[in-house]
Parts: C-alpha cells; sequence; structure tokens
C-alpha cells in the first residue's frame, strides 16, 4: 500500500489564524431585501445613464481616482487632499486600521455596533476594548469616555449606530475627539442622510476626527463598492501609504459625477425612506412590538426567544430580515431595512403574520 504523503502548508500569521470567518448571509435574495440596509429600489437614473455609454476602449485603462476625489472634496467643502476615494467604506475601515493599529494599541468600540471594525481589528495585533451600551442601546457616551486610556490608538463609532439606529450628537463627538487627541476619532458615517447631522465641517478643526461615508446605502451603489474618508491632510497622507492606487474601479468612478450631481433623486429617496420609516414605526406599535427609536434606515425590534423562526417565516413571506441575536446585548433582536412605503407595507402584513404564527406556536408548546 502506497504510504500516504503528508503535505504541509505555509501558516499565515497567528493573528490570522485567530481571525473568526466573516460569512454575510447573502445568496437567494430575490425576495424583498430587508436585510442588509440597502436602497431596495435603484440608484439615480442618470447614473444608469452614465453606465450605459461606458466604452469597451475606456475598460482597457488603469482607474484614475484623483480627479473624480477632487469632484467629491469640491461637493463636501474640502480639499482635495483631505478626501480619498475607497472600494465602500469596508475598504476604508481596513485600510485605516493596517495604517495606525499596532501592538499594544487599543481600538474603543461602543457595542453593539458594525461587525466589521472588530474583524479587521483581529489581523492587526491591536486589542479591542468594547463598550456595551445600556438595554436602551443609546450611545454611551460617558462610559466611552471613561474608556479612554494612553493606549486608545482608534475610537471607532458609527453615526447613527447599527443595528440600533442611535446617534451620537455632534458636540459628544468633538467631546470624544478633543478628550483622545492621541487616537484616531473615526465617525463612520454611512447612514448619515438619512440623519441629517454630520461632523464632516469639524475636519479642519479637529486635527484627529477622520469622517467615512459610503454609496452604498441612500445612493444606491452598493453594488459598485463606493467609499471614502475625509480627514485632516497629515492623517489622510498615511491612509494613502496602504490605499491600493486601483481598488476603487472606473465604473465606480464614471459612476460617483452623476450620483452626486442628481440631488433631486437622493431628496426623493431619502424623504421616502422616513415617510416609510414613520409609516412602519406605527405599523410596531400598533402590533405592541418592541423597537429602538432610529435615525437611519433600518428599524431595530424585539422579538425574543422565537427569533430564528420569525426570520424563517418572514423569509417564507417573501421578506428578508436580518437576526442581530449574536450582537451583543441583543439576543433576540432583528434588525429591518426601511425601503419604500409599498415595500414597507407588504413588510407590515408579513411581520403580522409572522408574529401570529410564533405565538400560536408558542402558545401549543
Ligand atoms: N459602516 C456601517 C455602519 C455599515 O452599516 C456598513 C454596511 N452595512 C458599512 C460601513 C459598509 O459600507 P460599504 O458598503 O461602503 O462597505
Amino acid at each position: 500500500m502506497a504510504e500516504t504523503v503528508k503535505t504541509h502548508y505555509p501558516a499565515p500569521r497567528a493573528r490570522i489564524q485567530a481571525m473568526k470567518e466573516y460569512h454575510p448571509p447573502l445568496g437567494c435574495r430575490d425576495a424583498l431585501r430587508l436585510d442588509f440596509n440597502e436602497n431596495t429600489l435603484a440608484c439615480s437614473p442618470k447614473v444608469r445613464e452614465v453606465l450605459g455609454r461606458i466604452s469597451a476602449g475606456s475598460l482597457t485603462r488603469y482607474p484614475e481616482r484623483e480627479p473624480v476625489e477632487a469632484i467629491v472634496a469640491a461637493h463636501l467643502g474640502l480639499a482635495a487632499a483631505q478626501v480619498a476615494l475607497t472600494n465602500g467604506v469596508d475598504e476604508a475601515i481596513h485600510v485605516l486600521f493596517e495604517a495606525f493599529l499596532e501592538d499594544g494599541d487599543e481600538l474603543l468600540l461602543p457595542v453593539p455596533t458594525y461587525t466589521m471594525y472588530e474583524v479587521y481589528a483581529s489581523a492587526t495585533d491591536a486589542r479591542v476594548v468594547a463598550v456595551l451600551a445600556a438595554d436602551d442601546l443609546q450611545f454611551p457616551f460617558d462610559r466611552l469616555l471613561a474608556a479612554i486610556t494612553p493606549r486608545t490608538k482608534i475610537i471607532a463609532i458609527a453615526n447613527p449606530n447599527s443595528p440600533s439606529g442611535s446617534a451620537a450628537t455632534c458636540a459628544q463627538l468633538v467631546e470624544i475627539a478633543t478628550r483622545a487627541p492621541h487616537a484616531v476619532l473615526l465617525v463612520d458615517e454611512a447612514y448619515f442622510h438619512f440623519h441629517g447631522e454630520t461632523v464632516i465641517d469639524q475636519i479642519s478643526v479637529v486635527p484627529n476626527l477622520i469622517v467615512a461615508r459610503t454609496f452604498s446605502k441612500a445612493y444606491g451603489l452598493a453594488g459598485l463598492r463606493l467609499g471614502l474618508l475625509a480627514g485632516p491632510v497629515e492623517l489622510m497622507r498615511w491612509v494613502r501609504r496602504v490605499l491600493s492606487p486601483y481598488s476603487v474601479n472606473s465604473l465606480a468612478l464614471a459612476c460617483l459625477p452623476p450620483a452626486l450631481e442628481d440631488a433631486a433623486y437622493l431628496d426623493w429617496y431619502v424623504a421616502e425612506v422616513l415617510a416609510a420609516r414613520a409609516e412602519f414605526e406605527a405599523a410596531l406599535d400598533a402590533a405592541g412590538v418592541r423597537r429602538w427609536p432610529s435615525r437611519a434606515n433600518f428599524v431595530l425590534i424585539e422579538i425574543g426567544p422565537r427569533h430564528a423562526e420569525f426570520v424563517r417565516l418572514m423569509g417564507v413571506a417573501g421578506v428578508l430580515v436580518r437576526d442581530r441575536s449574536s450582537d451583543p446585548g441583543c439576543d433576540g433582536r432583528i434588525r429591518i431595512t426601511i425601503g419604500t412605503r409599498e415595500q414597507m407595507r407588504q413588510a407590515a402584513s408579513a411581520l403580522n403574520e409572522s408574529l401570529a404564527a410564533i405565538k400560536t406556536k408558542g402558545g401549543a408548546q
């Protein structure tokens, strides 16, 4: 019998071996997508037009991000050197953490929050310091301040936060930056358009503030992967050292100017979502479902021990929602993206049916 030959594969860094696998639950999403906080409809028709005109010849060139960075910077009232476009905010987080976090550093995070901060931090030698929000899931301002140490290197705050939908005030954010001058304060404004408050105007005065924005949510361009970091030139130059010069592809770059120009589309979509959120919240209240107040295009609700069954039943009814039970302090809680009023009426009726079904089953036990 042939002897089995043992193959030894090269091992990655110890940190990578210890990383948890992260697989977003995508796949079979041909239903009402209320699970990833995307735009649930479409991007601006002006973007669609530009995409349709892209020539085969133009795809032979490497993408040039600088001219588009200048347009985006002007749109935000910033200098071009203060803005870096990225392959979604996920790349922005990755690059920022690679640039700043090393052994002995602490990443300070209010939790529950966006999963990718911990994922990317776990690839570095820094330690994550998590500050758990109280049951109301409001921003834990005082406890976060108390958790700042000389080792704090980055403080990452999603504002509004996910999955809670709660927000810190601009004054609180500036206070945090001031109290941790040795750390970078990352304010992730992925859901800015639904909230309307920003600290981006503070970039020129707060030397350790970096703001992230995405085009995946209100703009409806999640598939193109477009995000940005905006911050003081002295910090952005380190970010640019790590950032791949071609990580934002030429289709995404071509689509950005028309997306920015079509303010009417963006305003319409945001107003539609806010109207739908108010209606859906009223439907939740009528159904007696506990919910957390939201400043974003989603709402977190309490379902309790039958959360997995609820998510399954919603799926059967054609509505995808996201179980956040494994997030810190979120057992039994489900996050539902807000789409248009019509879509949310469908979601509300699926919710009422699913609730009735889990109650009946619960009673039969
Ligand atoms: N930040 C937050 C707070 C998010 O919720 C998300 C998406 N779910 C992202 C960033 C990722 O954005 P992008 O698609 O630009 O990578």
